[in-house]
């Protein structure tokens, strides 16, 4: 299989070992819509991988991730890295992990729980298992389906 190269940015994020498919799941999650881009961002989609057979690979030049932007990415691709280029250097290179507990970041699938009424209730889910995400709602103890709909 040909080796893909992928072109060095100076300055941004790689977000490598995205699950194949979940590309544009993320540029939706670190809020790349469309209109709103401000600098390169190169989608890659389905190229070769050592650890998965393939894998979907995004590079989002002069912009570094928040620890909330993470923990979504986690939610729906587990092995994902990510990649922090400094002066086309790698500064900083992690593979993502759900902390025990996450709050504000998915919404219950429950509509009558009390995190989807009235109440200004945060939803928090214990994370039961990471890989597949796993997560149970403290408020009415329910396992979390189709994570990637239910992300805030
Ligand atoms: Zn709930």
């Amino acid at each position: 299989m040909k080796e893909f190269k992928v072109t060095p940015i100076r300055n941004g994020t790689v977000i490598d070992h995205i699950e194949c498919g979940m590309a544009l799941k993320v540029l939706r999650i670190i809020g790349v819509s469309g209109t709103n881009v401000q600098s390169p961002i190169s989608v890659l989609m389905h190229v070769p991988s050592k650890k998965t057979e393939f894998k979907d690979v995004l590079k989002v030049e002069d912009r570094e991730l928040d620890p909330r932007e993470v923990d979504k990415i986690a939610l729906i691709s587990p092995r994902a890295t990510i990649n922090i280029i400094r002066d086309f250097n790698v500064a900083e290179k992690y593979t993502v992990k759900l902390p025990e507990v996450v709050r504000g970041i998915v919404r219950c699938g429950n509509p009558n729980c009390i995190t989807n009424l009235k109440e200004p209730v945060e939803p928090e889910f214990v994370v039961e298992a990471r890989n597949p995400p796993t997560l149970r709602c403290i408020y009415c103890d329910r396992i979390l389906e189709d994570t990637a709909e239910h992300i805030i």
